[in-house]
C-alpha cells in the first residue's frame, strides 16, 4: 500500500480554508476554522507552536494573544506552556485602564488595547496571532507590550502571507525578534 509522506502537522494545516473574495473583492481569507473544529488537528497544532517556544530556550512569563483568533491558539499555548495569557484587545472593550496603541490600516486607523497592570518589565512574551499578513497588527501589539517594558521575545504565526511582506514590516524596527509561522503562503 503507499505510504503518504503528509507528516501530522501538514495534515493539520491543510485543513485551513481559502476563502476567495472574502471579506471583499481580491482578498483571499484564511480560514482556520475547519483545522480549530479537528480535535486531532488543533492539538498537532498547538503542540507546535509550545516546541517552537521550548526550543527558543528562553525565559518566557506569557503568550499574549491578538483579538480574537489568537486568543484561541493562545490561550491554548499557554496552557501546554503552563504560563499566563494575556489579551489584547480591540478598543473599548477591557473594563480598567488600558495603554492604546493605534496603527494605520489601508483605510482609517484601527487601535489595540491592553490593561495596563498585567505586565512588567520583568517580563518576556511570545505574541500569537492566526496569520501575518502586511504586520501592521502584529507591530502594533509589539509597540504597546513595550509600552509596559515588557520584551516581545518572538512572534508566531499559524500562517504568514508571504507577499504582503509582513515579516520585514515587523523586522524593520524589531531586527531582534523571532518571526515564526508554521505555514507560508
Ligand atoms: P495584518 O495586520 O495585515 O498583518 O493582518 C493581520 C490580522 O488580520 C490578523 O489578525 C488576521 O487574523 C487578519 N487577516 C489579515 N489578512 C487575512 C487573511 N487573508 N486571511 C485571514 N485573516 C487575515
Amino acid at each position: 500500500m503507499a505510504q503518504s509522506n503528509q507528516t501530522p502537522l501538514d495534515r493539520a494545516l491543510s485543513l485551513i480554508a481559502d476563502v476567495p473574495d472574502y471579506p471583499k473583492p481580491g482578498i483571499l481569507f484564511k480560514d482556520i476554522t475547519p483545522l480549530l473544529a479537528d480535535g486531532i488537528g488543533f492539538g498537532v497544532v498547538i503542540d507546535e507552536f509550545a516546541r517552537s517556544i521550548r526550543s527558543l530556550n528562553k525565559k518566557v512569563d506569557a503568550i499574549v494573544g491578538i483579538e480574537s483568533r489568537g486568543f484561541i491558539l493562545g490561550g491554548a499555548i499557554a496552557k501546554a506552556l503552563q504560563i499566563g495569557f494575556v489579551t489584547v484587545r480591540k478598543p473599548g472593550k477591557l473594563p480598567r485602564d488600558v495603554y492604546r496603541k493605534e496603527y494605520a490600516l489601508e483605510y482609517g486607523f484601527d487601535a489595540l488595547e491592553l490593561h495596563k497592570d498585567l505586565l512588567d518589565p520583568s517580563d518576556n512574551v511570545i505574541i500569537v496571532d492566526d496569520v501575518l499578513a502586511t504586520g501592521g497588527t502584529a507591530l502594533a501589539c509589539h509597540d504597546l507590550v513595550e509600552i509596559t517594558g515588557a520584551k516581545v521575545i518572538a512572534h508566531l504565526f499559524m500562517l504568514e502571507i508571504e507577499f504582503l511582506q509582513g515579516r520585514k514590516t515587523i523586522g524593520n524596527t524589531h531586527s531582534d525578534v523571532g518571526i515564526i509561522s508554521l505555514l507560508k503562503a
